[in-house]
């Protein structure tokens, strides 16, 4: 993909689409659609800049480029015993997105580049979707000659109730149907069609999808945010979805996301994260971390940083 730029926002090809992980006997591959340069004042509004830029291990793993930070869309693929689960499912193509001009009418090689991964779309058993914002649900459907229609036909796609019912609710008080905005045009477009074709199962935030994966609730980023828990033969991994935006917020969790509703259950959410991380010793794959993506936190100060 030829690099584009939107003011300011510059999307960019990843260097290292895919990479992969194991956590005991279970397998996690990340899958990357497109990568984002933002800003840091208009991704973390309340981010000091001379923090961020003069924090060594930030700025070692995660090559900050002057004022912008590397924002990831992947998808994150776990193998279990029992289960192919794919959680978030980026942007999408082909989809209209009113007022967000950068991820509208995308057509990037996302299910090409599953496939060299090793995943057909029929393999996919399980998608998850941490919460309902456009660049987490994009790729649950693809465009048909006759609408949208669902990417992976063998799928259960599991979604919180409470996530459903927040963007349903706005859905619903649309005038005409015609969203005006990306975030509610995205649920109608990404997630009715998989209600409709009857492969929803509304879950609870803290819901056991197998032995070694369950979800963990963490509101605040929207109401039905959850992260992803990974276990096995003693081994954690922990999916943040966008309770930790970026990994500058490792430096000072209250650096909020500019797309968090709620800004102090996000904080919360987020502290809460890095604890668990930090007592299970998990290995923390970041759902929007480029670069490394994926580490052991520990404490620094009273802060956190990513161990080298
Ligand atoms: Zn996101």
């Amino acid at each position: 993909m030829p690099e584009k730029k939107f003011n300011d926002i510059i999307m960019q090809e990843a260097s290292e689409p895919i990479a992969q992980w194991r956590i005991g006997d279970v397998i996690v591959t990340k899958v990357t659609e497109t990568e984002m340069l933002r800003s840091i004042t208009a991704s973390l509004p309340n981010a000091d800049i001379d923090t961020v830029q003069s924090t060594l291990w930030l700025t070692e793993q995660f090559s900050l480029e002057e004022n912008h930070i590397r924002f990831s869309f992947h998808s994150l693929i776990i193998e279990t015993a029992s289960r192919n689960i794919l959680v978030d499912t980026c942007f999408g193509n082909d989809k209209k997105r009113p007022s967000m001009d950068y991820c509208s009418h995308l057509n990037l090689p996302f299910l090409e580049r599953l496939e060299q991964a090793g995943f057909t779309r029929s393999s996919i058993d399980t998608v998850v979707c941490t919460h309902f914002h456009a660049d987490h649900i994009g790729w649950n459907t693809t465009r048909t000659e006759t609408g949208w229609e669902p990417t992976f036909p063998r799928a259960r796609y599991m979604f919180a109730g409470k996530e459903i019912d927040y963007w349903a609710d706005k859905f619903h008080a649309v005038p005409h149907g015609t969203p005006t905005d990306g975030m509610t045009a995205a649920f109608f477009d990404s997630v009715q069609p998989t209600i409709s074709a009857g492969l929803v199962d509304r879950v609870s935030t803290d819901h056991r999808i197998c032995d070694e994966v369950r979800l963990l609730p963490t509101p605040g980023h929207t109401p039905g945010h959850v992260s992803v828990v990974i276990e096995s033969k003693g081994e954690y991994g922990l999916i943040t979805g966008d309770a930790i935006h970026h990994p500058c917020q490792l430096v000072q969790p209250r650096w909020s996301s500019g797309f968090d509703l709620d800004s102090a259950h996000a904080m919360h959410a987020r502290t809460d994260i890095l604890e668990t991380a930090i007592d299970t010793h998990a290995l923390l794959i970041g759902t929007h971390w480029a670069g490394p993506t994926a580490g052991r936190v520990e404490h620094d100060g009273n802060a956190y940083r990513l161990a080298r």
